[in-house]
């Protein structure tokens, strides 16, 4: 009868305004009332990549956006850069090597971010890089790359184009797209922007155009060119994901309503400072350290002495309390708390308390309530 909580660094529960909006009767994507929502929605929504420039609606999971952003700037055999610190930098990895780019890998230990001066290092011996592919927010750790950074040292030293998948990030963290120089922006709906899975967002620079109109892609249904000139009309090139669009409509809504953009981050914030506050009472380990950590999703190590399934498994059977668990190397050693999109300290302060049960069936030495009191007084103090 009770639903689960869900937890997850996505997809993420949804909003029941986005759900109303997302109820309504589908229409076609060649009327002028889509033109209108599409124009809308896509003004609206450049408040989430911090950027002037055009966004770009396709109906896909966030990984097509991503291999949009490569398929179409470069060619079998061109240098590129990929940073990886986890599971998601590998995506862009496999893409790349998926297309024949030469791959200059700089990777990192999962759950460490990768700073400006061992990017400058890495960068300093290579030529002619045409791109330099970069996570910002590693959902498998939970770090935050810091990108404005990063982009710094690539337009500092190279003619390289900084591309970036936003993907957990967008919706709860920061993004100054124009400001940081950055080329390309890639996002995708079921993380924090609040809506189901299969709508992926994708913003480019004028530079970014530049390369993409000199690089004659391989690509047809992710051909970005065709997605832009359709944007002219208001329209895409294929059908699109008209009921998820209805549901941006509502997102840009709520945003909104919540005093804009700044607020919306400065939750996420808050809600990260509580989770860290409120593990570190109840001396349970963090994989990450505080100056890279997310402000979406929250990477805990196992509780001393506890086995992780049988925590979990706890945890959504006795409290309907659902989290992530490790990918890769971090199988069995992490769960990942996700507090991004529609998630409240509210929230944050149900999922502590439920964890607190949870360990006490299992026995964990701790002082029951430690975690909650952590938790709310890091509310009380920065709300
Ligand atoms: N990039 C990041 C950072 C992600 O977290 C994910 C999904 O978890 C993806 C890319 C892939 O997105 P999708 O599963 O929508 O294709």
């Amino acid at each position: 009868m009770h639903e689960n909580i869900l937890r997850h660094p996505g997809p993420t529960p949804i909003p029941k305004r986005v759900e109303l909006a997302m109820n309504q009767n589908i229409m076609s994507h060649r009327s002028p009332e889509f033109v209108t929502l599409y124009r809308n929605v896509t003004e609206r929504v450049k408040m989430v990549f911090g950027t002037t420039n055009e966004v770009l609606l396709l109906p896909s999971g966030g990984t097509a956006a991503l291999e949009a952003a490569a398929v179409n700037v470069a060619q079998a055999g061109d240098d590129v850069v990929v940073i990886t610190v986890g599971a998601f930098g590998d995506y862009f990895v496999g893409i790349c090597e998926q297309y024949g780019f030469n791959v200059h890998k700089l990777e990192k230990p999962w759950g460490e971010a990768c700073t400006a001066q061992e990017l400058a290092d890495f960068l300093a011996p290579l030529t002619s890089i045409k791109a330099v592919f970069m996570t910002y927010n590693e959902t498998s750790t939970g770090i935050l790359n810091p990108i404005a950074e990063l982009a710094k040292v690539v337009n500092d030293t190279t003619d390289a184009l900084v591309i970036v998948d936003g993907v957990s990030a967008l919706g709860g963290a920061p993004a100054e797209m124009d400001n940081w120089g950055v080329d390309i922006l890639v996002t995708g709906s079921q993380k924090a922007m609040m809506l189901p899975p299969g709508l992926s967002f994708i913003s480019l620079s004028e530079r970014a155009w530049q390369a993409v109109e000199a690089n004659h892609t391989q690509a047809y249904y992710l051909n970005l060119q065709s997605y832009r000139s359709w944007a002219q009309k208001g329209m895409t090139p294929n059908t699109p994901t008209v009921t998820l669009i209805y549901g941006l409509q509502a997102v840009c809504d709520l945003i909104d309503e919540e005093g804009g953009f700044a607020n919306t981050v400065a939750r996420h914030e808050l809600m990260k400072d509580m989770t860290r506050a409120a593990m570190r009472a109840l001396d349970i380990e963090l994989l990450t350290e505080d100056a890279y950590a997310s402000p979406t999703i929250t990477a805990i190590k196992t509780p001393k002495g506890l086995d992780l399934a049988e925590f979990l498994r706890t945890l959504k059977q006795n409290y309907h309390l659902d989290f992530a668990g490790g990918l890769g190397p971090l199988q069995g050693e992490i769960f990942r708390f996700g507090h991004m999109g529609y998630c409240f300290p509210s929230d944050v302060l149900q999922a502590v308390s439920l964890m607190e049960a949870a360990l006490q069936d299992l026995g964990y030495n701790f002082t029951a309530g430690a975690g909650v009191l952590a938790a709310q007084q890091v509310f009380l103090t920065k709300r």
